[in-house]
């Protein structure tokens, strides 16, 4: 049985060379190694041609069989928990509201991020449907199957579908423009985008213009851009020439621009991964440039994924990571401007410009430490894709996948060094309490 539940209890992360913050110069990935030619391109896989039955459970090392989109695609273990597809239990949530659907190739992505267990550098080490993405396995199901699945329960299950809206996710892959294409067809073939919204999760290196205008005129709500660095330099070095991979900060932002003309006003965004080296002050400041264009900005915290190219560096410590999450909150949701924000010499944010009776109701509520991303069927600032432990263990949550009680603001709060007078918060205390069969 699956069950993503506390590994024991961590102390909060702590930065490289022991800072609470990752700087630029310690954060550089490894060089990525050369693949035997006999392990490119997914060849045991397609050399082996082993027919798929149903669905397919990573297994790690045994030959994967031969799946591609569009007739399969992966989906993230909550997903496949909540479609009842895996048996499990995720710690303090009862399902995830995205559907996630990640095309898939026996060739697998062609780019090289760093960060990235998707990465081609993997190739002879891992088939790429055995790979393990954001902390956790995608298993592969047929396309069929699963709108099979959501149309039903569109239709008959009382409350509808958990789901609050699918994403699919394209990867660098000569067929993923077209293949987008096609599994959306399918979709909204059987399901009404009114009931289920859209998102595209874009893959800009191979895009044109007109691809982000059919994807609009078939019905999708929100497009997004990976951006994933928040610098020109962290983008080349974690996904460009750096690690020999295709993608260019230029043409992110020329998709990112034709996105907010063909979407519009907050029905477009851009991925930021926080802590590869770049400032709280960077990283608000992209904030504040993609509101000021209209759009939204997703915040992933870094977490070192198995088996990427920077699998040896630290994760974003909490202390940088929670300041980061309050000031795009402000800044998206609440108003705030960056320019009103306080920087000190290392960029950390020293004074968020608001009133402490307004920081304090916005740190209460705590919607700013939930996981970011496109809305659901809660409210605007409550991201259906809620990433159960995407970015973090459960024993030391990043971005909080559930809305956060008394105990989880009093750890943000320590993690944050702000306190509340005579309260404080206890290592492990949120675990006393809570179940984790
Ligand atoms: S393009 Fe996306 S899936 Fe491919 S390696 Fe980069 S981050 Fe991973």
């Amino acid at each position: 049985m699956t069950c993503l539940k506390p590994e024991g209890v961590q102390p909060a992360a702590t930065g490289a060379g022991g800072l609470d913050f990752n700087r630029f110069e310690a954060m550089e990935p490894r060089a990525p190694a050369m693949t035997p030619a006999r392990f490119r391109n997914g060849k045991p896989v397609k050399d082996a041609n082993v027919t798929p039955q149903g669905a397919y459970f990573p297994k790690y090392n045994i030959l994967t069989p031969h799946m591609r989109s569009p007739d399969y695609v992966q989906m993230s273990t909550a997903a496949a928990i909540t479609l009842g597809l895996v048996p499990g239990q995720m710690h303090r949530c009862s399902c995830t509201r995205c559907l996630n659907l990640l095309l898939t190739y026996p060739e697998g992505c062609r780019a090289n991020c760093a960060y990235c267990g998707l990465a081609r550098h993997r190739e002879a080490e891992r088939d790429y449907a055995d790979r393990n993405f954001i902390r956790v396995d995608w298993p592969a199901v047929p396309m069929e199957e699963v709108v099979d699945i959501v149309a039903r329960d569109v239709a008959h299950k009382p409350g509808g579908s958990p789901f609050h809206r699918m994403c699919i996710s394209m990867i660098t892959h000569p067929n993923s423009d077209e293949d987008t294409v096609t599994v959306l067809k399918k979709w909204t073939d059987r399901i009404d985008p009114s009931a289920i919204p859209i998102s595209i999760l874009s893959n800009p290196t191979t895009m044109m213009r007109e691809d982000v205008a059919r994807l609009h005129d078939m019905g999708s709500d929100i497009f997004t851009v990976a951006l994933d660095a928040a610098t020109p330099a962290i983008f080349d070095r974690t996904r460009g020439k750096g690690v020999q991979s295709p993608h260019s900060w230029k043409k992110y932002w020329e998709v990112l621009l034709d996105a907010r003309d063909i979407f519009g006003p907050q029905k477009f965004g851009a991925h930021i991964i926080v802590g590869m080296g770049e400032t709280e002050h960077d990283v608000l400041n992209l904030v504040q440039q993609l509101v000021d264009l209209g759009g939204h900005s997703h915040m992933f915290c870094f977490f070192p994924e198995k088996g990427s190219l920077m699998d040896h560096l630290p994760a974003t410590p909490r202390d940088q990571w929670r300041r980061v999450q309050l000031g795009r909150y402000l800044i998206d949701y609440c108003g705030a401007r960056v320019e009103q924000m306080k920087f000190d010499e290392h960029g950390r944010v020293v004074d968020f410009g608001i009133p402490k009776s307004e920081l304090d109701a916005t740190i209460d509520s705590g919607i700013a430490f939930r996981t970011s991303g496109c809305p659901g069927k809660f409210a605007e600032d409550i991201s259906a894709c809620d990433r159960p432990y995407g970015d973090s263990p459960p024993s030391n949550i990043a971005s909080y996948p559930f809305a956060l009680e008394d105990v989880d603001i009093r750890k943000v709060r320590s993690q944050l060094g702000m306190n509340r007078p005579g309260e404080s918060y206890v290592p492990g205390e949120e675990f006393d309490t809570i179940d984790d069969d």
